[in-house]
């Protein structure tokens, strides 16, 4: 049975879900020295922040398929090593979802009715209520800024208070604004018109600092703003002195520029809320990322696709249902491709056309590559690794579509430079066959399956015989035979299914007969 490592405490549920499926070993202490030994036992490991995977780890990993973390965050494991190393790494995103939506309507309530501030007061021994008037919900605006997992459960929850909803988020469309009954508008007029502004995107160059000084001048006198996403999406230096010169302007931090946070003049001010980044912090949240993370690991060890991998990109389900006849094909392509070149690839371009055009093409590139680039390798290559190796080789890759897909319904088409040679081979799927329709653009159509040759020669009177006879001299008998030429008396392509593989003998001979060029076997 596979062995599974569990690293850092997880909830019971999750190893639960692995039992029957893998030989679960539980170590919420280890070590990372005892890691560094023993990881190569396991096929699989889970792990929350604790533990580090460092790319000595991984190194050591020779039987890892999976890393999952059991939560969000993968500050702690080295992704790029994982991804050379053809290891997938998972995560459970939606696990906190709303858990963290939750916190948000907190920060909320709490700022609106001053609650938390109200309580330090009463435990202070006062009694001061009017000080302490509030903001109804109801009727106010709420503004999101990022419409994803967490952001659409924050409005979900806001339309229970019957608030409206406003949304900043150029990623969405109008339809799915629809769907979620929302108001797609600019940051611009979300800032002016929100009484409650609620942070729900991811901290990248493009939003960093996204509410500075001009956004927070702009926000209504008594309005109230939220980050439960990453510290740096809100200038914390901006917001401070915007909080200090309009003590009805207020905030809720969960998130912070450095945390901990540490002597912030924030935490000098009445009209803020902070916690300590726990707004993904509930036990339902961590079963939920414990059980969505077991069964990926259980997925991967009985050889299925994850579905929050990290380190590999999918395709949504119906892309996958048209690419599917595909894989078999690129998986012979790059079968084939890799017995008729020689290692030395310098470029690999790859054309698609026809009904897999406008799609991605990404999980049948990577599988051209994991079969091409595989017995070259002594490193196990794979669909996560497959173009960061080919990288590491100095292969450059191109990938296009063409309209042009003949009388077929999609074709794929590879070019492959190597040494000073270059080669084309075009395939395609016809009624479920996985074709041959071109070698070096010349036209053939045979089933890419079993024992093969590929042979160039010169087209003249008797050569074609003259294989048959060499090759019936070796006890190969020929099953199926094509030839593809431009011209009378030019060059010219054979291919051909045999019931006995093509021997080096057999080749040898061949290649020494006159008009015959080159003689490959391909055996799929
Ligand atoms: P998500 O990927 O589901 O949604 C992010 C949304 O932001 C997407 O709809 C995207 O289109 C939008 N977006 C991206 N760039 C944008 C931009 N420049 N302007 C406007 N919108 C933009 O992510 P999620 O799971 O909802 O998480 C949201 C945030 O919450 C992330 O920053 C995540 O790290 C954070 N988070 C925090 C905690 C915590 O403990 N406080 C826990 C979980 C997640």
């Amino acid at each position: 049975m596979p062995k599974v490592l569990i690293a850092d405490k997880i909830n019971e549920k999750g190893v639960e879900v692995l039992e029957g499926s893998a030989e679960v070993v539980n170590n919420p202490t280890i070590t990372p020295e005892e890691l560094l030994e023993t990881i190569d036992q396991y096929e699989g490991i889970i792990v929350r922040s604790r533990t580090k995977i460092t790319k000595e780890v991984i190194e050591n990993a020779k039987n890892l398929k999976i890393i999952a973390r059991a939560g969000v965050g993968v500050d702690n494991i080295d992704v790029d090593a994982a991804t050379d190393h053809g290891i997938l790494v998972v995560n459970a995103p939606q696990s906190t979802s709303i858990t963290v939506a939750e916190h948000a309507m907190g920060l909320m309530l709490s700022l609106s009715r001053k609650i938390a501030i109200a309580d330090a007061s009463v435990k202070a021994g006062k009694w001061e209520k009017s000080k302490f008037m509030g903001m109804e919900l109801r009727n106010k605006t709420l503004g999101v800024i990022g419409m994803g997992r967490i952001g659409s459960q924050v409005v979900k929850r806001s339309k229970a208070f019957e608030m409206d909803v406003i949304v900043y988020d150029p990623y969405i469309t109008e339809e799915t604004a629809k769907e979620l009954g929302v108001e797609i508008t600019t940051l611009d007029d979300l800032v002016q018109k929100a009484d409650v502004m609620t942070i729900h995107v991811p901290l990248t160059p493009e939003t960093k600092g996204l509410i500075s000084k001009d956004e927070l001048a702009k926000m209504k006198d008594n309005a109230i703003l939220l980050n439960c996403a990453r510290g740096g999406i809100i200038d914390e230096n901006d917001l401070y002195e915007a909080l200090k010169e309009r003590p009805e302007l207020k905030a809720g931090l969960d998130v912070y520029e450095n945390e901990p946070l540490e002597n912030s003049p924030l935490a000098t001010l009445d009209n803020v809320v902070l916690t300590p980044h726990i707004a993904a912090s509930t036990k339902e949240a961590q079963r939920d990322a414990a059980i969505i993370v077991a069964k990926e690991v259980k997925e991967v060890i009985n050889g299925n696709t994850p579905s929050n991998v990290l380190n590999m990109p999918l395709v949504d389900s119906e892309t996958f249902q048209t690419l599917k006849p595909y894989f078999k094909l690129a998986d012979k392509l790059g079968q084939t491709l890799v017995q008729i070149t020689t290692p030395n690839i310098s470029e690999l371009n790859i054309v698609y056309s026809g009904e897999i055009n406008g799609r991605s093409k990404e999980p049948l590139t990577r599988e051209l590559l994991k079969t091409f680039l595989n017995p070259i390798l002594t490193e196990p290559v794979n669909s996560v690794n497959a173009k960061a190796v080919a990288k590491q080789r100095g292969i450059k890759l191109t990938e296009g579509e063409t309209e042009d897909s003949g009388k077929y319904d999609a074709t794929i088409k590879v070019e492959v430079k190597y040494d000073d040679n270059e080669t084309t081979i075009e395939g395609t799927v016809e009624n479920g066959v996985t074709k041959i329709i071109s070698i070096d653009n010349y036209e053939v159509n045979l089933e890419l399956e079993g024992l093969m040759g590929i042979i160039k020669y010169v087209d003249l009177p008797g050569t074609i015989g003259t294989i048959g006879n060499i090759l019936g001299n070796y006890k190969i008998n020929i099953g199926e035979m094509q030839v593809g030429r431009k011209s009378a008396g030019g060059e010219a392509v054979m291919v051909l299914k045999v019931d006995q593989e093509i021997t080096s003998e057999a080749i040898a001979e061949l290649e020494e007969t006159k008009d015959i060029e080159v003689v490959k076997s391909v055996k799929l």
